[in-house]
């Protein structure tokens, strides 16, 4: 193996530009040459490249987004585009293929394992819902940001004893919502792996009304109802005026925490390192602090569940 491929693919997350420089670095270390694509699988398919060096991924460990950038391929997604890729691949000499994305960027990956190209994947998005790793690259930044927005809105929320609703992202899953949820000590959860109740939810608001709480927080992961739906649903169920803030787009920028920097550095690493082992069609990622890899599938075969006991705790705290 002489010469390593890269992209960035799907949602950006914070802390793929530090996996960016760690792949390329440990690749040099290892007397490997790194070829980036841009723009995701896009770019693979149009050779849209850029020789990666060791300068030029300097100065990006803490930058956010990422300088590769990425994007969403259709035409990856059908056997024509597959083949078109690998024949990129092959036109630009590239032996392996290292992907950083979420587990949609995976399952490209794998089709290209599939028809024999050795790739690994990294797993970066703000998700947090693919298992083969305690933690996705940029969840833990992505929780910070939201919960600096969170703390700003309980200083309104408990001064003018209002009560709110605060939409987090998460269409699948709920991991940023009840992790935001815990750290901000919010009062209610709602997220799509659990079903809810409008009653309960309200009955639960009455009580904590009852017992004297002037103000309380409600987050919502953005795939169980739109924040405005939940806002309009309280107001019919309960009379509740709420007043709702969707953090949207801005929870995937600014620059990673050292945990997503460190994350991403280890996960570069382990990426250079399953290739040189041989270890193809992985996924690299950090289990109970060993950072392992693991069959790509993995990403989607198996399910990550959502903390019950963190659940519960919710429930417990806002009391
Ligand atoms: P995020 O979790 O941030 O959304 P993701 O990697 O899951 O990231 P997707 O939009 O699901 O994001 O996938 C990214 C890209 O991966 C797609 O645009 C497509 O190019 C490729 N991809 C997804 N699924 C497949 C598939 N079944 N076959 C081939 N390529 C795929």
């Amino acid at each position: 193996m002489k010469r390593v491929g890269l992209l960035t693919s799907g949602g950006d997350a914070p802390g793929m530009n530090a996996a960016i420089r760690a792949v390329t670095r440990a690749a040099i270390y290892n007397g490997l040459e790194v070829i980036g694509f841009r723009r995701g699988y896009e770019g693979l398919l149009d050779g849209d490249v850029i020789p990666l060096s060791i300068s030029s991924v300097g100065g990006i460990i803490l930058r956010g987004g990422t300088m590769l950038r990425t994007a969403r391929s259709d035409r990856f997604k059908k056997p024509e585009g597959i083949r078109e890729g690998l024949r990129r691949l092959k036109e630009f000499d590239i032996d392996a293929l290292v992907v950083i994305g979420g587990d949609g960027s995976f399952h490209g990956a794998y089709e290209l394992h599939k028809l024999g190209f050795p790739v690994v994947g990294i797993p970066g998005t703000i998700d947090n819902d693919m298992a083969g790793t305690d933690c996705t690259i940029g969840f833990d930044t992505a929780c910070n940001t939201a919960l600096d927005c969170i703390e700003k809105l309980r200083d309104t929320a408990s001064s003018h004893e209002r009560l709110f609703i605060v939409e987090v992202m998460g269409r699948n899953a709920g991991f940023l919502a009840l992790e935001a949820a815990v750290a901000a000590g919010a009062e209610f959860v709602l997220v799509p792996e659990i079903p809810f109740e409008m009653d309960t939810l309200c009955q639960k608001l009455h009580y904590a009304h009852e017992r004297g709480k002037t103000h309380s927080l409600i987050i919502i992961a953005e795939g169980v109802m739109p924040a405005a739906d939940l806002q309009s649903k309280l107001k019919d169920t309960g009379g509740y005026d709420a007043r709702i803030i969707v953090l949207g787009h801005i929870q995937r920028g600014g620059n990673p925490s050292s945990f997503d920097a460190v994350l991403a550095s280890r996960l570069g690493g382990g990426a250079i390192d399953a290739l040189i082992r041989g270890d193809y069609g992985t996924m690299v990622g950090r289990i109970s602090g060993k950072i392992v890899a693991s069959p790509i599938q993995v990403a989607w075969e198996q399910k990550k569940d959502l903390d019950e006991d963190m659940l519960r705790l919710v429930d417990i705290l806002g009391i």
